[in-house]
């Protein structure tokens, strides 16, 4: 599914050059569960974001299911990302102007579905999480948790085959994170890929493979 040999990257070229991965070597097969911990400032997001083709990276080469991903265009990243990956963020980054059904259908939008159909899909995905009642509600009235569920099915909705989620629990309550990495387990147990970024250990604990990051380089 996801294959990195020796990815490097740098940030600030120039002036303040700050070398944040440094030859990182990883091999994810198709249907994995796991999670990648390591200190505040390790590179753990610039990895997903990475992975998630949301940034680039300067050396070494990164394979997914395959592709080389490398010296893409903006156009052709974003139809990849649309297509397979699901992406989460620690603050959710919904839509606060959107209802929850909005912000679920608005990939399903990007990817040219209907209006309509993309509310259908939508409103299922909302059911599937039980949260069907809270489709009319706008962010600011939800809690953390019913958020990240909302920010999950947005990521679920045009059917990934990888789901990268970056401090998934990190800004929720210990009672909700619960529900929210069940709900990833889930997604998993389907057969999507799966792969969260946590510095919790009971979060990591609760995937099947630890993989350790330090100092730019992956130590376990
Ligand atoms: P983590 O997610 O493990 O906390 P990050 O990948 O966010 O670590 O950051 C790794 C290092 O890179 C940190 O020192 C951070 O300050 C720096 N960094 C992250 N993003 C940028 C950026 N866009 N520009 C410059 N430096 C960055
Ligand atoms: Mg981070």
């Amino acid at each position: 599914m996801i294959q990195l040999e020796n990815l490097h990257k740098s940030y600030g070229k120039g002036g303040g050059h700050l070398h944040v991965l440094k030859g990182i070597d990883l091999h994810i097969c198709k249907g994995e569960f796991t999670s990648i911990m390591g200190v505040s400032g390790s590179g753990k997001s610039t990895l997903l974001n990475i992975l998630g083709l949301l940034d680039d990276y300067d050396r070494g080469n990164y394979f997914l299911e395959e592709k080389l991903i490398k010296n893409l265009t903006q156009v052709e990243s974003a139809m990849i990302r649309n297509k397979k990956i699901g992406f989460v963020f620690q603050f959710f980054n919904l839509i606060e102007y959107k209802n929850a059904l909005d912000n679920v259908a608005l990939p399903l939008l990007y990817s040219g579905v209907h209006h309509r159909k993309s509310h259908m899909i939508a409103m299922e995905y909302l059911e599937k999480f039980g949260l069907q009642d809270w489709a009319k509600h706008y962010p600011n009235e939800l809690s953390g948790g019913q958020k990240q569920r909302i920010a999950i099915a947005r990521a679920m909705v045009t059917n990934p085959s990888l789901i990268l989620a970056d401090e998934p629990t990190g800004a929720i309550d210990s009672m909700t994170s619960n529900q929210v990495i069940r709900i990833l387990e889930e997604i998993n147990k389907e057969g999507v890929t799966v792969l969260i970024v946590t510095h919790e250990k009971d979060i990591a604990k609760r995937t099947h493979r630890i993989i350790k990051i330090k100092d730019g380089i992956i130590r376990s």
